[in-house]
């Protein structure tokens, strides 16, 4: 086994025992769902810059926090299932979206992407064509890469507020900075 896997272990049976978790209901005591990025810097961080606490909220997170664009048009992509599981299923009434600054996916530099791509012996070029996306741009849409975080929260939220797939209940934006933790709301919800 690597190190890594093995620290992963000695970790968990150490917090085996220091903590023994209180049952809590599965039911997002806010009834709400969070949208968020993938990005490392926002563990933990996240959750103590929002407030947030076990139980309170159901959290995604999508690279970019974002719905790539060829999935937008039908919005029958994995987050709007889960969206609508949340909202069907666990009692979810409001959504927010929460972008963050310095995200990787606003900075994806296109000849970095396909360097990558062929270092580890993926063929850009075969993959674009047998997946029909037309070209490299197709493939930066495809990613999910963006140039603006706010405009592209203020897209995502009006992808999920008309979903054919979710009734219509408020869906907030928001930015957070990534180096301060600061919430700043860029689009609020009319209906609330
Ligand atoms: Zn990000």
């Amino acid at each position: 086994m690597s190190d890594e896997l093995a620290e992963l272990l000695a970790k968990n049976e150490h917090f085996l025992t220091q903590q023994t978790l209180s049952p809590i209901s599965h039911l997002p005591r806010k009834y709400t769902a969070l949208l968020t990025c993938m990005d490392c810097r926002l563990v933990r961080m996240f959750e103590e810059a929002l407030g947030l606490e076990r139980g309170d909220v159901l959290e995604l997170r999508t690279a970019g926090a974002t719905i790539s664009t060829p999935e937008r048009a039908s919005a029958a992509n994995d987050l709007i299932r889960s969206l609508a599981g949340g909202i069907y299923l666990l009692g979810v009434r409001k959504v927010m979206v929460i972008g963050h600054t310095e995200c990787g996916l606003a900075r994806v530099n296109e000849a970095a992407l396909v360097a990558s791509m062929q270092a580890l012996g993926v063929d850009p070029q075969r993959l674009i064509e047998q997946e029909r996306l037309g070209n490299v741009q197709g493939l930066m849409n495809w990613l999910g890469a963006f140039h603006d975080v706010h405009l592209n929260v203020k897209e995502v939220v009006e992808v999920i507020r008309h979903s054919p797939y979710l009734p219509r209940i408020p869906v907030h934006g928001f930015v957070i900075d990534i180096t301060t933790g600061k919430l700043t709301l860029v689009d609020r919800d009319p209906t609330e």
